[in-house]
């Protein structure tokens, strides 16, 4: 039995009268990469910044490790790393001098160098943010959450905007974390990323979950109802083309 470690029951969130989150229930298992998956305005950001402690929800209930949010929200903020927006950052300071500056406020001794290496951004380390590609800032937003050790990250559409050889390095990134232990939990418009990279997907549109389970059940429960794809799928498609022929690695530096 894989144990939970947020736990969402009957969330509601109403924006005046419009009620943007419908009174949602879901858990993420610990140690997974569990993926919001949702057009634009379904209320990903609205769930994620609730449990995230940034936002007050109307109502439901919200576990996260164990910790009410209504009764221990430090002690939450405490075991999650949540992405900044790069906007952000001191345009001032460099990549590790942003890195020490997050040391002291978390009260953390993280060495920037090993940490730049992990998210590959060990040669921008004199760099500011504003001199980064959009992959780039992404990754370096990634790296920050990771700063006090978390057992969650949260990532809020990392991917949006970026080439396909940054999406997969994000990707990559992503599924580091994931196998070092860390729970990740991620929004995303894009289905194709949810497939490759969730291990467990909840759809949801106009404020409710319509779907959750892993991408691999939710596609076989689609076939099982005699669903089939209008053409013959090809085995590759243009984006494996263009990857193949630009290169799958850093290509964005
Ligand atoms: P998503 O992240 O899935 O795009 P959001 O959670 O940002 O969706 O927004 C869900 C809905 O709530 C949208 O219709 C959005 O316009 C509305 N909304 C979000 N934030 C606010 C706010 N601060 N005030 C009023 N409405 C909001
Ligand atoms: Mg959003």
């Amino acid at each position: 039995m894989k144990e939970s470690i947020i736990k969402v029951k009957g969330l509601v969130k109403k924006y005046g009268d419009f009620e943007a989150v419908k009174g949602i229930s879901f858990d993420v298992n610990e140690g997974e990469i569990f993926g919001l998956l949702g057009p634009n305005g379904a209320g990903k950001s609205t769930t994620l910044e609730i449990i995230e402690t940034l936002r007050e929800k109307t109502s439901g209930k919200v576990w996260v490790n164990g910790f009410n949010l209504d009764q221990k929200p430090e002690e939450i903020k405490k075991i999650i790393g949540v992405q900044l927006q790069t906007s952000g950052y001191y345009p001032n300071l460099n990549l590790v001098e942003l890195i020490t500056l997050f040391n002291g406020l978390y009260n953390r001794n993280v060495d920037p160098m090993n940490l730049l290496e992990m998210v590959n951004l060990k040669d921008k380390a004199k760099a500011k943010v504003k001199e980064l590609s959009g992959g780039q800032k992404q990754r370096f937003s990634v790296a920050t959450t990771l700063i006090n050790d978390p057992k969650i990250v949260f990532l809020d559409e990392p991917t949006t905007g970026l080439d396909p050889q940054a999406r997969r390095n994000l990707w990559d990134l992503v599924r580091n974390i994931r196998d070092k232990g860390t729970t990740v939990i991620i929004t995303t418009h894009y289905m194709d990323e949810a497939e490759v990279l969730c291990d467990r997907v909840a759809i949801i549109d106009s404020g409710n979950i319509i779907a959750l389970d892993t991408p691999d059940r939710l596609v076989d429960n689609l076939v099982s109802t005699g669903f089939e794809r209008p053409r013959e799928v090809k085995k590759a498609n243009l984006e494996d083309v263009f990857i193949k022929l630009t290169g799958h690695s850093l290509r964005e530096e």
